[in-house]
């Protein structure tokens, strides 16, 4: 095991990391910008280092820097969480080279599951259901309404570099195309730096539901269970629960084989998720993130099996503690993220200062956050500043926990998403697991 981790990264994430390092008796080191100096993180770390200014290129997305600090402070092994630099392959080249371990997979492995174009590929190759569309990038827009009126509309264009819904566009019809494809392919070279756009099929109402996956060194590969992420908004998930609704242990095998199948086929050795769209019995291949989720903790609340520690264990060279056997789902998780955001004010970020804060507690609630009373919530960076997890032995105990929380939970000074998520608690239709990824729009438009 490492003697000391670095993590990458800010807020709830940093904290849950550190939270895995200290029960495995492995020091901390905490990397901050100027933004970040009073947060909590940087005090639950053994250790901290200022690595820059708060515009995440001069600190968090800083890889010399990073580096600099891992050798300075002694660190053996760079946790980089999710965003920032997660799936990021020169981070874990650079490391490399310094001999320090990065905790997630090789960069060969996050750089083809990080274009989608590759990724879908493989999978086919793999015998993974892919959605039906182009496997190679399209420029031409004659070509793109060739491919569309062959698939048939609606069809959506992607990024082949996207990521956290960004340049994703929808087309009903072939006089959409031009704009939609100047569009896109404009949103993928400024975001990603890479215009490259593919087509697939449009799912008019499909589920997300996705799979963790836990694979070692060794060749040892394991699903952990399902997550249903269906309610998003702007394909960016809000409410996340495990099981899916639909869940049979039948679907779980066949969902989960594909995914095992996936993972194996890349030979993938770590955390990781491989994400499903499913609709009318069926299920494709959506993408495989090679990181651990936002959502990682209703997983390790139905399994109880800790993804932060044995991502790290994996990473240091273990032996996967696991076999397919051991995964036995028990109960209901659901996950809100609470987001530093106006619900009525078209979820525009609210930064500021939480002038009174209690959280929540009780029977079946866990909550992953990295802020309290006096805090001022930085604008440079994403909003989610805490996720709250309530679980029970069923759906429906799990939803009246959430709602529970949800009325304890008091944050003072800025709007949050709190207000929305109890109001989607309540939800009929979401009671009933009528979910779908339009969920949102449709509810706010008041038709369901
Ligand atoms: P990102 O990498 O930006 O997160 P994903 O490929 O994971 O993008 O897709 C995010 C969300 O976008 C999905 O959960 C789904 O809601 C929507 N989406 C993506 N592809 C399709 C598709 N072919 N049909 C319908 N919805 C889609």
């Amino acid at each position: 095991m490492f003697n000391k981790i670095l993590i990458a990264n800010r807020g709830e994430i940093a904290i849950r990391i550190m939270r895995a390092c200290r029960e495995l008796n492995v020091g901390s080191v905490a990397v901050y910008s100027e933004a970040d100096e009073k947060s909590l993180y940087t005090n639950y770390a053994d250790e901290k280092y200022l690595i820059g200014k708060a515009d995440p290129k001069d600190s968090y997305l800083n890889i010399e820097k990073i580096i600099a600090v891992a050798n300075e402070s002694g660190a053996e092994a760079i946790h980089p969480g999710y965003g920032f630099l997660a799936e990021n392959p020169q981070l874990a080249i650079e490391a490399q080279k310094n001999g320090i371990s990065i905790i997630g997979p090789s960069p060969e492995i996050i750089e083809s599951m990080g274009d989608k174009i590759t990724a879908k590929k493989l999978m086919k190759k793999a015998n993974v259901p892919v959605i039906e569309g182009t496997e190679k990038g399209i420029s031409d827009v004659n070509e793109a309404k060739e491919i569309a009126a062959a698939i048939g509309y609606p069809v959506i264009i992607k990024a082949s570099a996207g990521g956290g819904g960004i340049g994703m566009r929808a087309v009903y019809e072939e006089n959409e195309m031009v704009r939609a494809m100047e569009s896109t392919q404009e949103l993928a070279l400024k975001n990603f730096g890479d215009a490259t756009v593919f087509i697939e099929k449009y799912l008019e109402k499909p589920r997300h539901i996705e799979f963790q996956i836990l694979a070692d060194k060794y060749g040892n590969t394991i699903h952990v269970a399902d997550r249903e992420c269906s309610i998003q908004r702007r394909h960016q998930k809000l409410i996340e629960e495990a099981p899916s609704p639909i869940m049979t242990e039948e679907l779980r095998d066949k969902m989960g084989g594909s995914a095992v199948k996936a993972a194996e086929y890349i030979g993938y050795n770590s955390a990781g998720t491989v994400e499903f769209l499913y609709e009318n019995d069926e299920y494709y291949f959506l993408e495989m993130n090679t990181r651990i989720q936002v959502e990682h903790p209703i997983t390790e609340i139905i399994t109880n099996i800790d993804l932060i520690k044995e991502q790290i264990k994996i990473a240091s060279c273990e032996e996967l503690y696991y076999s397919q056997s051991d995964v036995v789902v028990r109960g209901h998780a659901i996950e809100c993220r609470i987001n530093a955001e106006d619900p009525l004010a078209d979820f525009i970020p609210t930064p500021g200062k939480i002038t009174g804060y209690r959280s929540p507690g009780g029977p079946g609630v866990r909550l992953d956050s990295g802020i309290h009373t006096n805090y001022t919530i930085p604008p440079f960076y994403d909003s989610m500043i805490s996720k709250l997890v309530a679980n029970g032995r069923n759906r429906n105990e799990a939803i009246n926990r959430m709602k529970r929380a949800l009325s304890e939970y008091v944050i003072l000074g800025v709007k949050t998403t709190i207000p929305f998520h109890k109001a989607i608690m309540k939800n009929q239709y979401f009671i009933d697991g009528h979910l779908h990824t339009h969920f949102i729009d449709e509810y706010r438009k008041g038709i369901e």
